[in-house]
C-alpha cells in the first residue's frame, strides 16, 4: 500500500518544544506533579486592556474575516509601531499580519524556496527554523555557534557557509535559546557580510526584542544596515511581549513583492488571522506599553533567580542570557554520570529523561536546538517554581555519581 504521507513530511519532526509542553501536560493529568521549564511562553495573563479590547470586539460584532493580510488598522499600527521603537519605515502595505510570528515565518519560507534552496540557520537554534526549511524542499545549513563565540554567528562563519544556493539567513536576537543579544557591531560585521551577496536574504526575527538583561538592549539588523531592506523580512509577534500566546499574532514586514506573495499562502491556508485577536493586537500597541516594562523586569528578576539556583549544581556550567527568557547551561560535566538505578546518562536526552523522573522537573535537551549537550531551561515561570525546581535538580544531581568531581559555576 502506498504511504499515505507526502515524502515532504519524512525530514519534519513534531515541534519538540511543543511535544515537551504536551508531555508535561500528560505527566500532570496522571497526576505527577511537575516543575514545567520547558516551553517558552508567559505565565501570566494578557494585560486586562488588551483582553478588553478583544472583548469588545466579539460583543460589538467583529467577528468576520478580515483582509488576508490584515486589518489596516493593524497594518497601521504595526507599521506605526516599527516607526517608533526600532525606526524602521515601512508603509502598512508592506507588512502581513499571521497567526503567530511561526506562520509569518512558514509561509515566507514556503514563498520563496524551491528544492535546493539553503537556508542559513546558526545553532543554537529555534527548533522549528530547520524543519519549516525542510518541509518547503529547502535545506537547512547549520552553522554551530559555541558558547566561546558567546552562541553568536561570527562575519567569518557567516561567508563560509554562503554558496550561489543560499536564499535566505536566519537571524534570532534576541536568541531562543540561548538568550544571545546581537550589538550593533555585530551586526554591522554581519550586514556588511550580506552586502556582499545580493541573492541572500535576511530574516530577522526579533520576537524577544524586549526582553534584555544586564544593559543588554535590543538592535534592529535593519536599522544598522538600511539599504538590506530590499531583501529582508523583518519578524515580530504579541505572543510574548503582551502574553498573548494563545491569541496567534504575528506580522512580516519586507518588500511588497515578498508580503504579496506571503498573503497569497494566507489566502489559501488560514485565509485572516483571527478578527478579535487582531482588534486586541491593535490595543497592545496603544500608548500604554507600561505591561511591556512591568513583564521585562520580572523576567529579569526570574532570570537572576534562574542562574542563582543553577550556580549551585555541579555539572550546570550557564552563560548569564542577555535576553529573551531562556538559560541554556552546558552540561557535558554530566555525561558519563550513574543514576541510583545504574543507568549511564549518556546525553542531554538522559539527562532530560533523569531530571523528570528524580527531580520531577521538566526541561529540553539541547539537541533539539541543534547543540548537544545542553539543556534549555524557560524562565517563563514563577520564582516559587524556579526556587523548587533549581532545588530538585540540585537534589537529584547530587544522588548521580559523577564521571569526576566537577566545579560548580
Ligand atoms: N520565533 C521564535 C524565536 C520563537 O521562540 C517563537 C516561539 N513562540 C516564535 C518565533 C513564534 O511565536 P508565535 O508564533 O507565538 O508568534
Ligand atoms: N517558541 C516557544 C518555545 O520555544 C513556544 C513553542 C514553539 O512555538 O515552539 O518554547
Amino acid at each position: 500500500m502506498n504511504s499515505l504521507l507526502s515524502h515532504r513530511l519524512d525530514s519534519v519532526r513534531p515541534s519538540p518544544s511543543m511535544a515537551a509542553k504536551q508531555r508535561v501536560e500528560g505527566l500532570r493529568t496522571a497526576g505527577r506533579r511537575v516543575i514545567d521549564f520547558t516551553i517558552g511562553e508567559p505565565d501570566f495573563p494578557t494585560p486586562e486592556h488588551i483582553t478588553q479590547a478583544g472583548v469588545q470586539a466579539l460583543l460589538s460584532g467583529q467577528t468576520r474575516y478580515t483582509a488576508s493580510a490584515g486589518m489596516p488598522a493593524l497594518r497601521e499600527a504595526i507599521a506605526a509601531k516599527l516607526s517608533r521603537e526600532n525606526g524602521l519605515d515601512y508603509s502598512p502595505a508592506q507588512i502581513v499580519v499571521g497567526s503567530g510570528a511561526k506562520q509569518v515565518i512558514h509561509d515566507a519560507l514556503g514563498a520563496t524556496l524551491n528544492p535546493g534552496d539553503e537556508v542559513i540557520v546558526p545553532a543554537p537554534y529555534w527548533v522549528s527554523y530547520p524543519d519549516m526549511v525542510a518541509l518547503h524542499g529547502g535545506r537547512a545549513v547549520v552553522v554551530p555557534c559555541p558558547p566561546e563565540a558567546g552562541f553568536k554567528l561570527t562575519a567569518e562563519a557567516l561567508s563560509r557557509a554562503i554558496t550561489p544556493r543560499t536564499r535566505w539567513l536566519m537571524l534570532n536576537t534576541p536568541n531562543n535559546p540561548t538568550g544571545a543579544v546581537y550589538s550593533a557591531s555585530e551586526l554591522r560585521a554581519l550586514c556588511e557580510v550580506l552586502a556582499l551577496h545580493p541573492h541572500v536574504w535576511l530574516l530577522t526575527d526579533e520576537i524577544y526584542e524586549h526582553f534584555g538583561y544586564g544593559g543588554a538592549r535590543h538592535v534592529s539588523p535593519l536599522s544598522v544596515a538600511p539599504a538590506l531592506r530590499e531583501r529582508a523580512l523583518v519578524v515580530n509577534g504579541f505572543s510574548k511581549a503582551y502574553a498573548m500566546t494563545g491569541w496567534r499574532v504575528g506580522y512580516g514586514a519586507g518588500p511588497i513583492e515578498l508580503i504579496k506573495a506571503i498573503v497569497t499562502l494566507l489566502t489559501q491556508s488560514t485565509s485572516c488571522a483571527a478578527s478579535v485577536s487582531q482588534v486586541a493586537a491593535i490595543a497592545a500597541l496603544g500608548p500604554d506599553q507600561d505591561c511591556v516594562a512591568q513583564a521585562a523586569r520580572i523576567f529579569s528578576e526570574r532570570r537572576d533567580r534562574m542562574l542563582a539556583c543553577l550556580a549551585t549544581v555541579p555539572g550546570f556550567q550557564c552563560r548569564p542570557p542577555e535576553g529573551a527568557f531562556y538559560v541554556f547551561p552546558s552540561v557535558q560535566g554530566l555525561l558519563g554520570a550513574r543514576t541510583p538505578e545504574g543507568q549511564v546518562l549518556a546525553s542531554d536526552l538522559d539527562l532530560v529523561a533523569y531530571l523528570i523522573d528524580a527531580a520531577g522537573v521538566a526541561c529540553i535537551d539541547g539537541s533539539s536546538y541543534g547543540m548537544p549537550g545542553f539543556l534549555r531551561l524557560s524562565f517563563a515561570t514563577s520564582i516559587e517554581q524556579i526556587e523548587a525546581g533549581g532545588q530538585a535538580i540540585a537534589d537529584a544531581v547530587a544522588r548521580l555519581s559523577l564521571p569526576r568531581s566537577l566545579p560548580t559555576d
